[in-house]
């Protein structure tokens, strides 16, 4: 252990950031390894086998720092790696969120192989999220380089396999996990290219709107005919009354269906919609509304389904707290940390829901999550990487 890397009383706190960011840009080239090693073992939510193989090397590699590594096991997806470090201190545990999973078919690699360019990293799942867990990973070694081979409080790590599909299998532990946790670091890609912090996030619903009418020949019969899509095409006006950008209330008719030819007034119509929301109330609100929709065309039959699945993650006072942590040790770091309010769900949704403390989008800084040129900046490693040390051993 290098003496000068000890967190003593006797220097000014920014003097020991200032070191210990040098220690991260030191291994600069290895986080880039790390990444590039979690990147090219591809892991597409549908593919237990795959996601397995980076789960087990990962358990390997947690385990290599002092972990102990068990999988939550499912049958239709790979299983879920939760971490667990013991600590110095005692106390609850920090847990840090991610995912193994990205939305890339097998076989992407062959198109888009990791590579460096420009001063990034490019690859499939480089920016989500696989490097946030490669900071995480660097994170630890750093900390017991520092703290006598220990971490200086106890963490839990849960990397989900089916984040990027509605995190259906992981929810439960992910909650349950997060229950027992002092705060949650979620390791989402950072937003924009100034790397924000995400403090607020939409709360997610689908719904689906069946309309059933009543076919006839639409030569013949007309007037026996009450067509789903027309009111179908109604309900959708109605649905679209509901949007308040201000509230930042959106529904989104996504996709429609309906009838089965020209000549045949339609039976059947119906549309899926995309729901979000800011605020939690706002969500029962749009339920009820939605689920009250009555048809203009008393002989159609209207029927509902769906919900929000993921609530909001809102600003509260215990989010803006983590945040304001977080800025004040970027600032010791060097750098000016923003947040950001975006429209996307993640399992940090869920943590907030519960009170718990949560501060999202600590992963890399790039582009292109989920396209073709998918990358990270190479520079912006080793701060992130420092904050999130940091943040486990202050929060
Ligand atoms: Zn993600």
């Amino acid at each position: 252990m290098k003496p000068h890397l000890k967190s003593g009383s006797d220097r000014s706190a920014s003097s020991d950031l200032a070191l210990r960011l040098g220690y991260f840009k030191e291994r600069q080239e290895q986080m880039v390894q790390t990444i590039r090693q979690l990147a090219e073992i591809e892991s597409p939510s549908d593919n237990k086998a795959a996601v397995d193989r980076l789960g087990s090397l990962l358990a390997g590699r947690f385990e290599g720092v002092g972990g102990h590594a068990k999988f939550h096991r499912t049958r239709d997806f790979g299983d879920h790696l939760q971490v667990d470090f013991p600590g110095r201190s005692g106390g609850k545990p920090i847990m840090l969120l991610g995912h193994l999973d990205t939305v890339y078919p097998l076989g992407t690699l062959q198109t888009m192989p990791v590579r460096v360019g420009d001063g990034r990293l490019y690859g499939p799942g480089t920016f989500d999220m696989k490097s946030g867990i490669a900071f995480v990973l660097h994170a630890i070694e750093a900390l017991r380089e520092w703290h006598a081979d220990e971490v200086p409080r106890p963490l839990t790590i849960l990397l989900v396999s089916d984040e990027e599909i509605g995190s259906d299998s992981s929810r439960q532990i992910t909650e349950s996990l997060a229950k027992k946790s002092a705060a949650v670091l979620v390791l989402e890609p950072a937003y924009g290219a100034k790397g924000a912090v995400k403090t607020a996030r939409k709360g997610v619903g689908e719904y689906v709107l069946k309309v059933r009418g009543k076919a006839a020949h639409s030569g013949l019969d007309f007037e026996k005919g009450e067509s789903a899509i027309i009111e179908l095409a109604r309900q959708i006006l109605e649905i679209s009354k509901m949007v308040d950008l201000k509230r930042g209330i959106t529904l989104n008719v996504g996709t429609i269906q309906g009838g089965t030819r020209s000549n045949v007034i339609a039976a059947e119509a119906s549309a899926v919609i995309d729901a979000r929301v800011m605020r939690i109330k706002d969500a029962a609100m749009l339920d009820r509304k939605l689920y009250a929709l009555k048809p203009f065309n008393r002989k159609c039959k209207l029927e509902i389904s769906g919900g929000v699945n993921r609530p909001p993650l809102e600003r509260t006072p215990k989010v803006a707290a983590l945040y304001k942590k977080a800025s004040e040790i970027a600032k010791e770091l060097g750098w000016k940390l923003e947040e950001a309010a975006v429209g996307g769900g993640s399992d940090g949704n869920f943590t907030a829901a519960l009170g718990i403390p949560t501060l999202d989008g600590l992963g890399g800084v790039g582009e292109g999550a989920h396209a073709t040129h998918e990358s990270v900046t190479i520079s912006e490693l080793p701060r992130r990487a420092a904050l999130i040390a940091q943040l486990i051993e202050t929060v």
